[in-house]
This record gives C-alpha cells, sequence and structure tokens, in this order.
C-alpha cells in the first residue's frame, strides 16, 4: 500500500510553529526603521549555511545531561557583548585562554570534567532597562543591532555582519580547539606574561607544572588519546532577536522521530531575565527547538514560575536540555534560590543548575561607572554551593563575564584593585568583566568548593 500523496508533511506544521513567537509579545525587540529591509536580511540568513550542525548541538545536550546527574561541571564564560571590532584573532585567543586556563583548574581540582562552553561567535545583542542611556541617546543594543559610537538607529544589514562574525569566530575557534592552542602540552603557554606575574598566575604555574609532569608521564607509556591534543568547545549566546534566531533554524527530518528544529546559530542558547515571560516570544520560540537551552532566574522568580517552566521547557524531561541559571546577587541567593530548587527537583526533571555570580552584583561607584566587586561575586557562588550542599543537589556550572585581557572592570581580588583602577583599562561595551587574574581566581574558588 502507498502512503497517500497528500499525507501532511511534518517539516510544513513544524516551520509554521516555529513562526508562532510572531502572535506572542516580544520583548526587548529594536524598533527596525525598515520592514522591507529586516524581510530581506532574514531571507538571506535563511539561505546561508547554519554555523553550526545538529550533531554537535545533541553532542552537547548529552555533554549537559552528564552535567545533570552530577558527573560533570558546565564552565560558561565570555563578553557581557561581543563587538565587531573586538572578535580579532587575539580576542578570540584571548578568551579560548583562559576558558582552558579555568577548565584546567577545575578538572584537576575537583577531577571532574567540564563542558566548556564559550559566549562567543554570537554574543551581539542586548536587552537594555531602558530605551536611552543617561545621556539620552538611544540605548546601544548590541552590535547586531546598533553602533556603539554612532547614532545607535538600528540597522537591520548589521544582522548580516554578526552572522559573518559569528562564523569568523567559530572557524577560529574550531581551530584552536582542535589541537592548535588547546593541547594540553601548552596548559604553561595558556598563562600570558601579565598573569605569570600575579599572585593567582603563579598559583596557576604550579598547577601547570604538574599537570605537565602527568602528561609527559603520559605520553612516555604510551598514551596517545585525542583527549590530550584538543578540547571540546561549544558556543552559545542569548537568544535575544528572534529574527536571527529563526532565520538560522533548520529543519532535520529523523527517521524515528520525526522532524525537529535546531536553532544553528550556535550550540547552546538561552533566554535572559528580560525576555522570560511565561506567556512571551522568547519562551516560546526556544520551546520549540531541539537544542540545550537555558533561561536566567532573578531574584523576583518564584518556585511556582521555576516549575511551570520546566514543564513548558522540558515536556519530554530530557537530562541536559534545560539549564536554570540563577543570578540572584549575593545577599540573596541563600534565602531566594532554596524554595527553587526544591521545587523544581519535586517535578522530577533533571536540570542543569548553573550560577551566574555577575549580573546579580552589578554596582555602580560614586563617579557613576558600573562595576562588581570579586568579593560578592565569590559570595554568590559560596552561596549557590551551600545551598546545593543543603538540598543535596549537583551545583552544576558556572556562568560568567571575562576577557583574557588585562582590564580593570571588575574591583577586588588579590590585585585589590580598587574603584580608582577603573579608568586605567575599561573597554567592555556593556557590563563589566572580570580579567585574566579575577577569573583564576574564582576558578580556583570553584575547584575548592567542588572537591569540598
Ligand atoms: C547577560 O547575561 O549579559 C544578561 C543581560 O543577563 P540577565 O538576563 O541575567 O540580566
Ligand atoms: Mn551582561
Amino acid at each position: 500500500m502507498t502512503a497517500p500523496t497528500d499525507a501532511a508533511d511534518p517539516r510544513d506544521e513544524l516551520a509554521e510553529s516555529l513562526d508562532a513567537w510572531r502572535t506572542r509579545p516580544a520583548a526587548q525587540q529594536p524598533r527596525w526603521p525598515d520592514d522591507v529591509a529586516l524581510r530581506e536580511v532574514a531571507l538571506t540568513l535563511a539561505g546561508m549555511p547554519p554555523l553550526v550542525v545538529a550533531s554537535e548541538v545533541d553532542q552537547l545536550r548529552e555533554r549537559l545531561a552528564a552535567v545533570a546527574r552530577g558527573e560533570a561541571f558546565l564552565l560558561q564564560g565570555g563578553d557581557c557583548a561581543e563587538t565587531f571590532v573586538t572578535s580579532s584573532q587575539a580576542d578570540i585567543a584571548g578568551k579560548v585562554r583562559v576558558l582552558l586556563q579555568m577548565s584546567v583548574v577545575l578538572t584537576y581540582g575537583a577531577s571532574m570534567p567540564v563542558v566548556k562552553l564559550g559566549r562567543i561567535a554570537g554574543q551581539y545583542a542586548k536587552p537594555r532597562s531602558s530605551d536611552l542611556d543617561p545621556s539620552g541617546k538611544p540605548s546601544y543594543r548590541g552590535d547586531m543591532v546598533n553602533d556603539l559610537h554612532g547614532e545607535r538607529t538600528p540597522d537591520p544589514r548589521r544582522i548580516l555582519q554578526a552572522y559573518s562574525t559569528a562564523a569568523s569566530t567559530l572557524n577560529l575557534l574550531r581551530a584552536y580547539a582542535g589541537g592548535g592552542l588547546a593541547a594540553l602540552d601548552r596548559v604553561h603557554a595558556w598563562n600570558t606574561a601579565f598573569a605569570r606575574t600575579t599572585h593567582t598566575g603563579a598559583r596557576y604555574e604550579k598547577l601547570a607544572a604538574e599537570i605537565d609532569r602527568a602528561v609527559r608521564f603520559m605520553r612516555a607509556c604510551g598514551v596517545d588519546d585525542a583527549a590530550l591534543e584538543g578540547v571540546e568547545l561549544y558556543s552559545s549566546h542569548e537568544a535575544l532577536i528572534l529574527e536571527y534566531e529563526r532565520a538560522l533554524t533548520r529543519i532535520e527530518v529523523d527517521g524515528l522521530d520525526g522532524a525537529r528544529a535546531y536553532d544553528l546559530s550556535g550550540h547552546f542558547v538561552w533566554v535572559g531575565e528580560r525576555t522570560r515571560q511565561m506567556d512571551g516570544a522568547h519562551l516560546d520560540f526556544v520551546s520549540r527547538i531541539a537544542n540545550p537551552i537555558g533561561v536566567k532566574l532573578g531574584p523576583t522568580t518564584t518556585p511556582e514560575f521555576a516549575a511551570e517552566l520546566v514543564e513548558r521547557l522540558d515536556p519530554h524531561n530530557q537530562a541536559g536540555r534545560l539549564t536554570l541559571i540563577s543570578r540572584m546577587s549575593n545577599a540573596k541567593v541563600r534565602d531566594a534560590l532554596p524554595p527553587i530548587v526544591e521545587k523544581v527537583e519535586s517535578t522530577g526533571h533533571r536540570v542543569v543548575w548553573q550560577c551566574d555570580p555577575m549580573h546579580g552584583n552589578t554596582e555602580e561607584t560614586a563617579d557613576g561607572v558600573k562595576t562588581r566587586h570579586l568579593d560578592r561575586i565569590i559570595d554568590e557562588v559560596d552561596g549557590f554551593f551551600d545551598v546545593h550542599a543543603e538540598l543535596g543537589t549537583h551545583p552544576g556550572g558556572l556562568h560568567v563575564e571575562l576577557t583574557g585581557d588585562d582590564v580593570t572592570e571588575c574591583i577586588g581580588g588579590t590585585a585589590e584593585l580598587t574603584p580608582d583602577d577603573l579608568g586605567r583599562r575599561y573597554e567592555t561595551a556593556c557590563d563589566p568583566r572580570l580579567n585574566i587574574e579575577q577569573s583564576l581566581e574564582l576558578a580556583f574558588r570553584v575547584a575548592e568548593r567542588l572537591v569540598a
């Protein structure tokens, strides 16, 4: 018997559902001046090759399933806002190096596999609390939308520039991850000349020397494993500009399950604190893609909301599908997080619990400069670990804003940066980032908590 020729193609139905977000309120979308140009951009992008492929996305979901089961740790980091001009080889190499350094500190210190996820190759769009900045100009919404140094009129052609910058960034990332930079023999080389001279850099050097010996020992024994030569490095960004995400979403036909949609703008995307409305466009869109996804949870999150979110975004109870990223502030994490964790765990879903200790701890100096104090960042991480220790759940990951440069954007740390240092090297296009030394210091602290 032959199948009826007019049988509905599962791809058509899925494709239609991928546009359902358009009927819902979408927070934080730019007011593009020209709808025709926007449609042309979306059409062009839909015809371009995807930036990643579905098999990699599935592989990351499996890695995250191990995190959800308590067998691995998730390290996610990169700029608050990547820009087109700060996507040079030096910028990318710097971020990769610091992620690799943090990851060996964690792997070696805690004897736990680390899933490495950059906020990289797509982090070009920012939600803003106000349409205008303090000077009265339209707010900068990320390089995908407008120009930090220009008039700030949204220009849809910037979406195509975001795509090509993401493509060139990923190209280098893949080369580095495949062994160019990431081979374990280079554990010393990841430490920059600057970092070596600092207290934390010296601590890293000691650990690197131990790893170096271990690697030489393994090689002498004839161990010739791919894990020594390279790493798996995945890419993520906030799924904010839904036209970009939709245009890079592709439907894959799977013999057993029918069709599945993958957002191939990156391996992992998350929904931010300002766009996670239950009936909003962003949650609708991510509910329909097969990628592992994250949602930021600020201190106003109720346990009921979190439980509903988990049912909505992980209906098949698939470990690794959903990462809940708490960003409570150091003052609130110990009170706000436990009822959420308890309620979500009681649903039986296996999520990854990840701590973003940056976004609840932003403050302004007397001069009005945005900064973050490393003491508060470390205290939120400590609070996060305390909560999970108390409840017997796995403190699964860390989500941070960092750079591979010696910037002075966050204060505190063993270098004891003060507000007076901020003018020296304050380069972020958006939120203040940890510099290399501060990033390493945090990694050592997390490693200590993971073994405790
Ligand atoms: C961010 O991660 O840069 C961000 C804007 O975070 P949040 O949505 O948690 O405020
Ligand atoms: Mn940020």
